[in-house]
């Protein structure tokens, strides 16, 4: 699931790519992909890439006053390929048809069709619900005062800080490492941190940078379908902690499924697996 790194190297590398590269045609042959029907996306043909950004977890590409704001939802991926895509290609959601031959690619994997697009006038992104709803960008990291009164929740900290009204950029992923990072338990509230606590979560962000560091020296022009992610304790249950050596243990949902060190995150002890605990009531 592409998060605030992986979409931020993503948009880097495809702002090198396609800036200045002008549109031949745009089509969706995604089953309702275009969250927008005016302007149509027909509209882009003959404009030229001026921009691809990121906001929280979705790109934006910007062509003059135009701009398409996507969400990868958890398969989708945006990458420029070189030759056109086949017919047969039942990943497409979004061609954006270049000249030269080169293609932009909205690409789902997986059967659900979740990932969306809307074409918007650019200076209408910001105020798109989508966009005038996000807390502050977990990137760089907002002021510490900004970042406690965003947390300043009564919730477990694993959800709040993946909800993107919250704090925007974190997902399932980049949760676990930077909780690790914090030594703070992904159950622990939001509004019962000590301003040392909240201090620690606030400094932990930097993995986010780090990541996108590491992204910069691994990735080339072209961007891999799956990104080499340098997660240290996110699905890695059953290892030790690279920290300390004890075992990471992990509590899966219906969904997902969170990582932690026991003995430095939740005081040595180890958490209900909810799965099982559900199954047993
Ligand atoms: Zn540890």
């Amino acid at each position: 699931m592409p998060e605030l790194p992986e979409v931020e190297i993503t948009a880097r590398r495809l702002d090198a790519a396609l800036r200045g590269a002008t549109v031949e045609s745009a089509v969706a042959p995604g089953m309702n992909v275009m969250k927008t029907f005016q302007p149509p996306l027909d509209e882009l043909a003959g404009r030229a890439v001026t921009a691809v950004r990121r906001v929280g977890k979705m790109p934006v590409v910007e062509f003059g006053d135009l701009a398409l704001l996507v969400h990868l939802m958890s398969a989708g991926r945006l990458r420029v390929f070189e030759k056109r895509a086949s017919p047969r290609d039942r990943a497409s959601r979004v061609l954006v048809r270049l000249e030269g031959g080169r293609e932009l690619r909205l690409r789902e994997f997986g059967s659900k069709q979740r990932a969306w697009a809307k074409l918007l006038a650019a200076g209408a992104v910001a105020a798109d619900e989508m966009v005038a709803t996000l807390g502050p960008e977990a990137w760089p990291a907002p002021p510490l005062d900004a970042f406690a009164a965003a947390i300043d929740q009564p919730r477990h900290l694993h959800p709040l800080l993946r909800d993107q009204r919250a704090i925007a950029g974190i997902g399932r992923s980049w949760v676990d490492e930077i909780l690790w990072e914090a030594r703070l338990s992904p159950f622990k509230q939001g509004s019962e941190m000590s301003p040392a606590e909240v201090g620690r979560l606030h400094a932990a962000l930097h993995v986010l940078g780090d990541a996108i560091d590491h992204y910069e020296e691994t990735i080339g022009e072209e961007l891999p379908d799956k990104l080499p992610m340098p997660l240290r304790v996110h699905r890695r249950e059953g290892e030790p902690c690279p920290r300390c050596g004890a075992t990471i243990e992990a509590v899966f949902f219906a969904e997902h499924q969170t990582n932690y060190c026991p003995a430095e995150q939740t005081g040595g002890r180890v958490l209900k697996d909810r799965r099982l605990s559900r199954l047993l009531k």
